[in-house]
């Protein structure tokens, strides 16, 4: 008798943990409990050709190490991509569907069944009885239709979902013209032709609303604004190098609690940029312009030309940070990123040089301004629309507001009855292990309940990354077919 897997989510989080696990030794079934056709989730089950992603083929894969799955899966089928390009995100639901499917095959040529309950997990618990036949726990999933599903092990691959609404925004939540989150972006594409859209954030998902809202000559305008206005930086890549520019070991070595810390961590990372590119400052790499569309025709310049040095560093970054920062208390490790908030969010989520040409162009006809603040006053008016007015000009009027501001990550969290709540309802926080358990504390007794991606955010930090999900799966699943 094998183990019986649940993995609660259907996304490509799931997707890479199910290629790992469905195929290993020693597994009886794995049960997806998902709302949504498996591979299609939030992030990738779009159909908008609109949406690129903002990760190269050559990271946007379900295994971390060997060749792009993703570049191997695209070339087959005769799209001309390489390892530097930003494909539509769509085609990465495509490709995880299609592995989804090709490894459920395998696993059950080789005596794995797969399931799949079409609904929502709501809480997980350790079932009050051992199974001694086969000496182990075993847990049981409550899902919102009122069935339940046991097995031995529980994966939890929750994605971004629960949008952010802005503080300015709140008490009009459910107004008519808000809408409180760009995705699906159809809702955008419904707005009529010609629509003023005042649109919240400056980040990723701003940028694609921006961009679906002004598509195709659509006649519409968008303001977008933030408290900082400030855009992300330009790439044309974001690739593993083909050999290591970081040093590593100095990195892991790093205390964070040194007063020196900042100083070590800059001199660490510009040693990296002055080995690749050694003729080149950063400051020759970037731009300062405090206007923002300024700054984003600047940084499209020197991504473009092959000036933006740093972006070839940012791959073997994010997997150091990650490694680095995962074994920290959860008080540093917040400190620590929250006075690197800045460049991680400008650098590290940068956009794609063709979404920044779009922008530019777009600034350049005058359908797209990005405010340097958050308007002072937003009101709506009484037959439709809203009145805005910024500090330094006359009120104006828009007729929707769009929010991309972001969203609640995941929270799990503990009852007194020792039940686990995906939604955060259960009151106590629940504490990520090191080797990613999911339990009540850090010195509770290990689970075999498991995080991956974005549901493992209160222990690695920077989740909002495919390949940073397939290093978890890959991590997971060597714990789980060998404990
Ligand atoms: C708009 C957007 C764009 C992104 N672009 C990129 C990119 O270009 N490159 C990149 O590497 N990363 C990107 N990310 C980050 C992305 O979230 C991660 O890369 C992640 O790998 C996506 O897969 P996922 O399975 O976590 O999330 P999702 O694709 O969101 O799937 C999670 C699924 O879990 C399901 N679910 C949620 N709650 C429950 C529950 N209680 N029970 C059962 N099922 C549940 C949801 O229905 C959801 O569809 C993007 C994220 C967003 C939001």
């Amino acid at each position: 008798m094998g183990k019986d897997v649940i993995i609660i989510g259907g996304g490509a989080n799931a997707v890479t943990a199910y290629t790992r696990i469905a195929t290993a030794p020693g597994i009886s079934s794995v049960t997806f409990v998902a709302p949504h056709p498996i591979g299609l989730g939030g992030a990738f089950g779009t159909t908008d050709p609109e949406l690129l992603c903002n990760t190269s083929v050559d990271v946007t894969s379900l295994d971390p190490e060997g060749p792009s799955g993703l570049l191997t899966y695209l070339t087959a089928r005769g799209w001309p991509a390489t390892r530097d390009d930003f494909v539509p995100r769509y085609l990465v639901g495509q490709f995880c569907r299609e592995r989804f499917r090709e490894a459920r095959a395998t696993a059950q040529a080789r005596g794995t069944a797969t399931h799949h309950l079409t609904a929502r997990a709501e809480t997980v618990r350790r079932d009050e009885d051992r199974d001694e036949d086969r000496d182990e726990d075993r847990y049981t999933v409550r899902l919102d239709d009122g069935r339940e599903v046991t097995g031995s092990d529980v994966l939890i691959c929750l994605g971004l979902e629960r949008p952010r609404l802005p503080d300015q925004l709140r008490r009009h939540r459910g107004h008519p013209d808000l809408l409180p989150s760009p995705y699906p972006s159809r809702r955008l594409r419904e707005l009529p032709a010609g629509a003023r859209v005042l649109l919240y954030g400056t980040k990723l998902s701003a940028i694609d609303a921006a961009l679906v809202l002004l598509a195709e000559d659509s006649g519409r305008s968008v303001v977008m604004t933030s408290p900082s206005g400030a855009l992300p930086a330009v790439r044309t890549r974001l690739c593993r190098p083909d050999k290591a520019l970081l040093d590593t070991a100095r990195l892991l070595d790093l205390d964070p609690h040194s007063p020196h810390l900042d100083t070590r961590l800059a001199r660490i990372l510009l040693g990296a940029l002055s080995r690749h590119a050694p003729r080149r400052g950063i400051r020759r790499q970037t731009s300062t312009a405090a206007d923002p569309a300024e700054r984003l025709a600047e940084e499209l310049r020197l991504a473009t030309t092959g000036a933006a040095a740093w972006q070839d560093v940012i791959a073997e970054t994010i997997d150091t940070i990650n490694e680095w920062a995962s074994p920290w208390d959860r008080r540093t490790r917040a400190d620590v990123l929250a006075r690197h908030r800045e460049p991680i969010t400008r650098y590290i989520s940068a956009i794609p040089a063709a979404n920044a040409r779009r922008l530019a162009a777009h600034h350049a006809t005058g359908a797209l301004e990005v405010a340097a603040t958050l308007p002072r006053d937003v009101r709506p008016r009484p037959d439709g629309g809203w009145l805005v007015r910024w500090d330094d000009g006359p009120e104006r009027h828009v007729d929707r507001i769009v929010c991309a501001t972001g969203y609640h990550a995941p929270r799990l969290s503990w009852d007194s009855g020792g039940r686990l709540h995906l939604d955060g309802a259960g009151g106590t926080d629940a504490h990520i292990t090191e080797d990613l358990r999911v339990t009540p504390g850090p010195a509770a007794r290990p689970e075999r309940i498991w995080a991956i991606g974005a549901a493992a955010h209160r222990r690695t930090p920077i989740v909002n990354y495919l390949r940073t999900a397939a290093i978890h799966a890959r991590e997971v699943a060597a714990r789980l077919t060998h404990p």
